[in-house]
């Protein structure tokens, strides 16, 4: 199997349309990864399956060569994970083939609050009733404790249990395949205590929270006051639940760009965390991780 990162930005991808942050500008004139952060997503080879669509999923999935979705699982009803739902129309194909053929639907599995928020925001549950009716979707409402079972293309299992974070509208994933096993949680770890279960796993991809210090220089970047404190993980917090979690990997995603993070920043900051013994990095879109 391999993961492969379709986007690291977060609710604000990298350009963001007006900002003027180095890391923009940059990413206007490269036009390619890793300066350009685009909306969050996973994507398992093998088992064909994405982990949140963003309204960028069209493009990253021409730009990962992927022609088929076979299973899509939401973290939570927020619109930067949710917004590119419509991407399940490209299972509508070959009108010039007679008898007329449609891929199979994409199997969309909603963790138990997922599937109560969906009937409550953005129109989550009708969208996806329409794409049941056209036959590109079929929807699995999930119960706590639920574990899917999926083949990995080769003959051989990958479990997906979704478990809640402590913002418990919003769930994390544990994967297991192969004797090996990945924790992601795509967004909101806020409070997050990491539990027993979960701990040690071969590889954790997580998202980076809000960056109050620059992680290269320590240099301040918001105020220590900042209302959003009290609703969302700083970047500080986060290195702390993953020392907690004790991963042998650990992958940092989910970038907003106002943080104005430069790929060069971020290297200086993986050397920092490599210099006191932190497996810690910075995915980056495209990035491709074999398990
Ligand atoms: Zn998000």
């Amino acid at each position: 199997m391999i993961i492969e990162f379709l986007g690291t930005g977060g609710a604000t991808t990298t350009p963001r349309p007006g900002s003027t942050t180095e890391a923009s500008r940059l990413a206007r004139e490269k036009g390619t990864s890793p300066w350009v952060r685009s909306g969050p997503g996973l994507f398992l080879h093998g088992p064909q399956l994405v982990i949140d669509t963003s309204e960028d999923i069209i493009h990253q999935l021409n730009r990962a060569k992927i022609d088929y979705i076979n299973a899509c699982f939401y973290s939570h009803w927020h619109p930067d994970h949710t917004a590119g739902k419509r991407v399940f129309e490209t299972n509508i194909r070959d009108y010039s083939s007679k008898p007329y053929k449609m891929a199979p639907p994409t199997d969309v599995y909603l963790p138990q609050q997922v599937a109560i928020d969906a009937r409550r925001w953005l129109a989550i549950w009708e969208s996806l009733e329409y794409y049941t009716h056209m036959g590109v979707v079929q929807v699995h409402e999930l119960t706590d404790g639920d574990v899917v079972t999926l083949d990995d293309g080769t003959g051989h299992d990958v479990s997906i249990t979704p478990f809640r974070l402590h913002l418990d509208y919003v769930y994390g994933f544990e994967i297991k395949t192969g004797g090996k096993r990945i924790v992601h949680a795509a967004d909101e770890l806020f409070g997050w205590d990491p539990p027993e279960a979960l701990k040690n796993p071969d590889i954790a991809i997580l998202p980076a929270g809000l960056f109050e210090f620059n992680p290269a220089t320590g240099e301040r970047i918001m105020e220590p006051n900042h209302p959003l404190f009290k609703e969302e993980a700083s970047f500080q917090q986060t290195v702390e639940m993953i020392e907690k979690l004790g991963a042998t990997e650990t992958w940092v995603t989910h970038i907003e760009e106002a943080f104005d993070m430069t790929p060069e920043i971020l290297a200086l900051a993986e050397k920092r965390f490599a210099a006191e013994g932190k497996n810690i990095r910075f995915a980056y879109d495209g990035l491709k991780l074999p398990v």
